[in-house]
C-alpha cells in the first residue's frame, strides 16, 4: 500500500559525518528515506522529479544551531511538508510514523490511537482536505496503472532510474560504512532491486 509507514520503524543505514554544507547530504538521505517524504510520504517520482524535496533540519537550526551539519538531525521532506513544519519543534516522525502506529483508511485519513501521533498529524496538517484527495487520487491512479500497465505502474512505484551510488561519494567520515553496501544503487547493481516499494 503506497501510503504504508515504515514497519518497523526505521533505523538508519548511513552515517556519513564531516561535510561542510548540509546538502552534501541530499544523496545519503534520498536513499536512507527510499526517495520520499518522511512525512506525507510523496514519492519523487510523483512530481517533477527535482526540487520538490527539501532536507529538513529536524530539530530547527534556531533551536540546534550545532546540529547543522549532523546527518542523523536530517531527514527527507517535501516541500510542502517542511513548509507545514517550518521551525516548530515536532516529535521523531521515524518513531511515530510507523504502521503500526497510523492506519490510512479508504477515503484517505491517516487515523492512529497514540496520542503523540495524532498531535504530529495534527502539526504537520497530514489530514487537510487537501491531502485527503490527494492520497485517495494517487490510491486510484497507482490501483489503474498496477491493474493496465505496467511500465507506467514501474514508473509510479518503482525506484527512480538514476539511484544515488554512494560508493563514490566519500564523505570525509561515515559512521555507518557498511550502509553502502545496502544502499538501493548497490542492490541494482546486485539485481535485488524490487520492481515496486
Ligand atoms: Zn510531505
Amino acid at each position: 500500500m503506497i501510503f504504508s509507514y515504515p514497519e518497523p520503524r526505521h533505523e538508519r543505514t548511513h552515517g556519513p559525518l564531516g561535510y561542510s554544507s548540509y546538502r552534501s547530504f541530499r544523496p545519503w538521505l534520498r536513499d536512507e528515506f527510499i526517495f520520499r517524504c518522511v512525512y506525507c510520504l510523496k514519492r519523487e517520482m510523483w512530481g517533477q522529479v527535482t526540487c520538490e524535496f527539501d532536507l529538513d533540519h529536524f530539530e530547527p537550526q534556531r533551536l540546534s544551531p550545532k546540529k547543522e551539519l549532523d546527518y542523523f538531525n536530517l531527514v527527507y521532506a517535501c516541500r510542502r511538508c517542511n513548509a507545514v513544519k517550518g521551525g516548530a519543534q515536532l516529535e521523531d516522525p521515524l518513531i511515530l510514523l510507523t504502521s503500526e502506529n497510523v492506519v490510512v483508511s479508504p477515503d484517505g485519513m491517516l487515523v492512529s490511537e497514540v496520542a503523540s501521533v495524532k498531535r504530529l498529524i495534527r502539526q504537520v496538517d497530514l489530514n487537510s482536505p487537501r491531502l485527503l484527495r490527494w492520497r485517495t487520487m494517487w490510491m486510484r491512479i497507482v490501483d489503474l496503472a498496477v491493474e493496465r500497465d505496467s511500465v507506467l505502474a514501474s514508473q509510479l512505484i518503482g525506484f527512480p532510474d538514476e539511484l544515488p551510488d554512494l560508493a563514490k561519494l566519500h564523505p570525509p567520515d561515515n559512521s555507518r560504512p557498511e550502509g553502502v553496501e545496502k544502499s538501493w544503487y548497490a542492490k541494482k547493481q546486485q539485481g535485488r532491486l524490487p520492481a515496486y516499494y
